[in-house]
């Protein structure tokens, strides 16, 4: 389709403010699909995504609209995911758009990812267009949610606003008349040599890499050898299509197009979000510039339940590939055996990334419990990065440690205020300015990273009645007091279990730590002492009881014979469970988690 013809648009919103029944409802309107093959949030096929009701990787589908004139144009829609953890994967897709709806539920109002991906949009130089959703519902507030958009943007005013009900349908044709209205369409340049941003990708098993792009000038098509510009790899591409919502091959796809390439490269890292794809021969003169790839934040050792590490292996390369925010290394775990060390963005993303090994690779992994990068200066003047508290020097040989800090901001309506100020008082953090956006109030606040990682997010939810939203941003690297805790049971150390905490919270995580240990650690036939050891001394021990009774001293009637073939088997069992590893499940794992 000619370019004038063309408009490239992603939903941004806050997470449960409606993009993917938006986006149902533009594929129903333009029938894309059919109404029979209509089922709920379409867009949303990782299983994960129907558990959490989360859009976690961004999607692309092609729609085509005829408008009240007869005239037919292209819609490719991008759907985006609204997680705080996932702000990486708003930024790719927009980079592929001109313009953004930006999804406001009334009852809700403006939340802080609605702010952050405005912001994002912004930055990108797209048109968003302003968007109420939910206006079926009676606890629908839209003057106040109309006057909270126009503190963000005085542009966004009653005239340029539109009122919708994904829901229902009501509304929805004024939003495809104003995206066409609205948003420019590309300006590529059809004749030049193709260049191409690749914005995301797949991977399958028969075809390869199938990488998502955006082609920004040129012709895409299978007549030539093509070249990922970064990697400098060439390959003949097996097919071009789009996705409407399921994969179409297409002959090409023109400039200001967005579809899909079957690459054929069955190496997952060998195609990276960012690159730029080009002609072999007739290349574009320079490549994109790329993304500015995500900084994983958290991190957590990943194990197979079953052994089967090659499994792990190769699903963890293909996930890696799908989701370029998530990282790995092997490593080694004397409790757990062969593993990955893996990075994510924060805890959900953690969640996600063990939901889709489950789902996707039918993998049950023990995950080890979180912890972000400590940066460690040694008295010798060494410099560590540590991302496994296993690592974490010898307390004698520390001159510093440093760990990750953020910002947070967090919007909150008034009534919540109280509650949210004692969260972030009992997470450490450090009130930076108190504001208000029309009748909410933002907090922004800086916090150890470790603080905010793990259940902030829900705790604030909690407290907040669902209404307060979070926002984060890394800051700097600071000195901290951080002692290790180490593990023993048997009086061995046991390397997962090992934990980085603030000293004034060790008396007491390792109290409850043991308490929890005692809970959840499978019982031996002898009693297991458990030492939670800092700086050398065990702060707190328990013993974990035995599975039997002791058959010598349980009062039974047997016959002397019979007790002292107990007790030889005993003794012999007891033997061969001290030379074993105690095998640890999950939930002593799930256990420290709730610490
Ligand atoms: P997303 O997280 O932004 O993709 O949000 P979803 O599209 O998954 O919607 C979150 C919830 O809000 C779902 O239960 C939807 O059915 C519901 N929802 C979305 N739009 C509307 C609407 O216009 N009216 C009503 N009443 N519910 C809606
Ligand atoms: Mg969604």
């Amino acid at each position: 389709m000619q370019q004038q013809f063309i408009r490239n648009f992603a939903i941004i919103a806050h997470i449960d403010h409606g993009k993917s029944t938006l986006a149902d409802r533009i594929m129903a309107l333009t029938k894309t699909v059919s109404e029979r093959d209509s089922h709920a949030q379409l867009l949303d096929d990782l299983a994960v995504e129907r558990d959490h009701g989360v859009t976690v990787k961004s999607r692309t589908v092609r729609n085509y609209y005829r408008d009240q004139t007869g005239q037919d144009y292209e819609y490719n829609l991008i759907d985006t995911p609204g997680h705080v953890d996932f702000n990486y994967e708003v930024a790719k897709s927009l980079a592929a758009t001109e313009g953004a709806i930006l999804l406001v539920d009334a009852t809700q109002g403006v939340q802080a990812q609605t702010i952050a991906n405005y912001r994002i949009a912004q930055q990108d130089g797209l048109t968003i267009i302003p968007v109420l959703n939910k206006i079926d519902m009676p606890a629908a507030d839209v003057p106040a949610t109309l006057a909270q958009l126009h503190d963000l943007n005085p542009a966004f005013d009653r005239a340029h606003t539109l009122m919708i009900s994904a829901k229902t349908g009501e509304g929805v044709p004024a939003v495809l008349e104003a995206i066409k209205e609205r948003i420019p369409a590309p300006s590529g340049k059809p004749t030049a040599p193709l260049k191409a941003l690749v914005f995301d990708s797949l991977y399958d098993p028969y075809q390869g890499v199938i990488a998502y792009v955006r082609v920004l000038d040129g012709q895409l098509d299978l007549s030539q050898p093509l070249t990922l510009m970064q990697a400098t790899l060439d390959f003949k591409a097996k097919g071009v299509g789009v996705f409407s919502p399921t994969m179409h091959p297409q002959a090409t796809l023109n400039a200001g197009e967005v579809g899909y390439v079957v690459t054929g490269i069955k190496d997952p890292r060998a195609v990276r979000v960012g690159e730029t794809l080009t002609r072999k021969t007739a290349p574009a003169t320079a490549a994109l510039p790329g993304y500015r790839p995500a900084q994983p934040m958290v991190f957590a050792g990943l194990y197979p339940k079953d052994n089967d590490y090659p499994a792990l292996r190769e699903a963890v390369l293909k996930l890696g590939l799908n989701d370029t925010s998530f990282s790995f290394t092997e490593e080694r775990s004397e409790a757990l055996g062969m593993g990955f060390r893996c990075g994510f963005l924060g805890a959900f993303h953690l969640q996600i990334i063990r939901e889709r090994l489950r789902d996707e690779y039918g993998l049950e992994v023990l995950a080890t419990a979180p912890n972000v990068t400590y940066q460690v200066t040694l008295k010798n003047g060494q410099h560590m990065v540590i991302t496994n508290p296993v690592q974490f020097p010898a307390f004698g040989l520390i001159e510093t440690v440093a760990e990750p800090f953020v910002r947070a901001e967090i919007t909150t309506p008034d009534n919540g205020l109280n509650a949210v100020l004692k969260l972030v008082d009992h997470h450490k953090g450090t009130l930076l300015d108190l504001g208000n956006s029309g009748d909410l109030v933002v907090v922004t606040a800086k916090f150890p990273l470790s603080e905010v990682a793990a259940h902030f997010f829900s705790e604030l939810k909690s407290v907040s009645h669902g209404y307060a939203s979070l926002n984060t941003e890394f800051l700097d690297n600071e000195v901290a007091d951080l002692v290790k805790i180490e593990v023993a049971m048997n009086y061995a150390p046991v390397d997962a279990l090992a934990m980085v905490v603030h000293r004034s919270d060790a008396p007491a995580i390792t109290q409850a730590l043991v308490k929890q240990l005692k809970a959840t650690v499978p019982r031996q036939l002898y009693p297991t002492p458990v030492q939670a050891i800092v700086e050398g001394k065990a702060l707190a021990r328990v013993d974990v009881p035995p599975l039997r009774k002791n058959a010598a001293v349980n009062g039974e009637a047997h016959s002397v014979s019979k007790k002292a073939a107990l007790l030889r088997r005993q003794s012999q069992n007891k033997r061969r469970a001290t030379q074993s590893q105690i095998k640890l499940p999950q939930s002593v794992f799930n256990a420290l988690l709730e610490l």
